[in-house]
């Protein structure tokens, strides 16, 4: 899938959408999500222009993946996360039911998640 330069976190990017803004660096960004799904949602996404998961763990250089991955734990430490408890997840593709096509890994907690699990079939 071909990355679209105009999805809703490009734009965020480029400062044509606001955000909650909870980090930067060169690497990654950071925001509230607009419909939390847990009393702590955010969002952090790579800089870079990539679509998922997919394309990311091809394309992505190992400094992109290493900067994605250490502000993951960065923004949960700094939501003082990191004693409670967090769940980080990323959707790829129709089967997740990815809606914004720029890669995205979301964080929820702040209470207990409960078990993640979802029947077969
Ligand atoms: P996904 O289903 O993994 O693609 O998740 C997309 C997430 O982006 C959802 O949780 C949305 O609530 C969130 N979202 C969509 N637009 C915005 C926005 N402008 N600012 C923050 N979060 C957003």
């Amino acid at each position: 899938m071909a990355y679209d330069d105009n999805n809703i976190f490009a734009r965020i990017l480029r400062g044509e959408i606001p955000c909650k803004k909870v980090y930067e660096d060169d690497h990654a960004l950071a925001f509230h999500d607009v419909k939390p799904q847990a009393r702590t949602h955010v969002l952090v996404i790579p800089k870079g222009a990539y679509v998922s998961m997919e394309d990311f763990s091809q394309r992505a250089s190992d400094a992109e993946i290493a900067g994605l991955i250490r502000a993951v734990g960065k923004v949960a430490r700094e939501l003082g996360l990191a004693e409670s408890g967090y769940r980080i997840l990323a959707n790829h593709g129709p089967d997740s039911r990815q809606e914004v096509p720029h890669l995205h890994i979301h964080i929820f907690g702040g209470q207990d998640l409960g078990r993640l699990i979802s029947p077969a079939g």
